[in-house]
């Protein structure tokens, strides 16, 4: 080991509690063939500084602030060595993300990480035995290629109710990654770093009581930010003082273009919002119905009326799994819809300005009905 690895972070404050023996003190992760003797879930709460490392731990990053913050707090509170033994940073990229989003994660990379010898994952999902693949800033999915392909291969489409783009795309990439780096092995145990903060207590309480990860036990969930009392005024005065952050409008902890920029998860007024500011977004979404629309099996109902000899008449609707969501219009409706309004009212915007401005000078807007709830996405902030 160089000599530099084994200090602490020089450009980086140390946090209070940074002062804990190193993290092989709470040997988590037992030789092979040994028994664990500290159970996960009591060593990372007992532990003063949750972001410190324990054992192998996948960050999962999804490209927004507040996993970027978590990142940076991880990276404060390990020594350069622990952070090489331990940490795997992942960035699972859907194809649909904003260009801006993807900048942010090459900006971190090459601000935080490549100047420690280390580098952020970039994974995409891939139809194939490897089942996932890893590219870069440059060669990253642009026009929707992995969502489109697990479309394709499911021959249905994601919705509220079965939300396997999530497990698919992002879960399940990662951990193919993860065994491609030997951590699946059979004894292998893992710690999933994800940015949930202490404000939002429904998805903590959820992911609390669940403790592990959907895919495997293996994967013990933590959430340091929610264990550290993160909130998301700490997370944007943090990015407020940064050289380079995250561009996109956020309200209310929100960065309303974050993860896929149209995800069916998000309020429909917010969809509608980002259609309006740029048409394009729709194009792949718009594809993805249709071609499923043209495969998918219809599903044959009842009608309540009777033929003649007194059977049933049925008539075909649209099979499950063959729009995003079954109470919105279509995609393509909804941008007819907001492109006519924009017509309507001379091009108004939908997306109206708040009166504020971000840490970069530039005006924070709001859909006029940004305060509809979304459907809690575990993507990612
Ligand atoms: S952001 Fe939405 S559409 Fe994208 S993978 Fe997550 S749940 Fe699916």
């Amino acid at each position: 080991m160089e000599a530099a690895d084994a200090a602490p972070l020089t450009d980086f404050k140390p946090q209070p509690g940074s002062l804990l023996p190193p993290s092989h003190a709470f040997p988590r992760h037992a030789p092979q063939g040994q028994r664990f003797f500290l159970p996960p879930r009591v060593t990372r709460h007992t532990m003063h500084d949750p972001f410190r490392l324990t054992g192998p731990t996948c960050l999962s990053f999804s490209g927004g602030s507040t996993s970027g913050y978590m990142l940076w707090r991880t990276l404060q509170s390990n020594t350069v060595a622990d952070l090489k033994r331990w940490l795997r940073v992942a960035f699972a990229n859907t194809g649909l993300e904003h260009p801006k989003t993807l900048k942010f994660v090459d900006d971190t990379d090459l601000h935080w990480l490549r100047p420690l010898g280390l580098a952020i994952d970039w994974v995409e999902f891939r139809d194939d035995e490897a089942g996932h693949a890893v590219v870069t800033y440059e060669t990253a999915s642009r026009e929707g290629e992995p969502f489109l392909a697990l479309v394709k291969k499911r021959n249905y489409l994601p919705n509220p109710i079965t939300r396997f783009c999530t497990s698919e795309l992002k879960i399940r990439a990662m951990h193919k990654r993860l065994r491609a780096l030997g951590w699946c092995d059979e004894n292998a145990e893992w710690d999933q770093f994800i940015g949930i903060r202490a404000d939002e207590p429904r998805r903590v309480a959820k992911i609390r009581a669940r403790g592990t990860s959907t895919e495997t036990s293996k994967e013990t969930m933590c959430m340091p930010l929610a264990d550290a009392g993160v909130g998301v005024a700490a997370v944007d005065d943090f990015w407020a003082k940064q050289p380079f952050q995250l561009e996109l409008p956020r309200h209310k902890g929100r960065t309303l273009a974050g993860n896929c920029v149209l995800c069916f998860l998000k309020p429909r007024k917010q969809v509608e919002s980002l259609m309006a500011s740029d048409p394009s977004y729709a194009v792949v979404w718009i594809k993805m119905e249709n071609d499923t629309v043209k495969t998918i099996k219809p599903n044959l109902v009842e009608t309540g009326f009777f033929d003649a000899d007194g059977e049933p008449l049925l008539k075909e609707v649209i099979g499950l799994g063959a729009r995003f969501r079954k109470d919105w219009p279509t995609y393509e409706q909804m941008l007819h819809s907001v492109l006519a309004q924009a017509d309507a009212f001379g091009h108004e915007p939908v997306l109206v300005h708040t009166g504020l401005v971000d840490a970069g000078g530039a005006d924070i807007l709001r859909s006029a009905q940004h305060d509809e709830e979304g459907i809690a996405c575990f993507c990612g902030d």
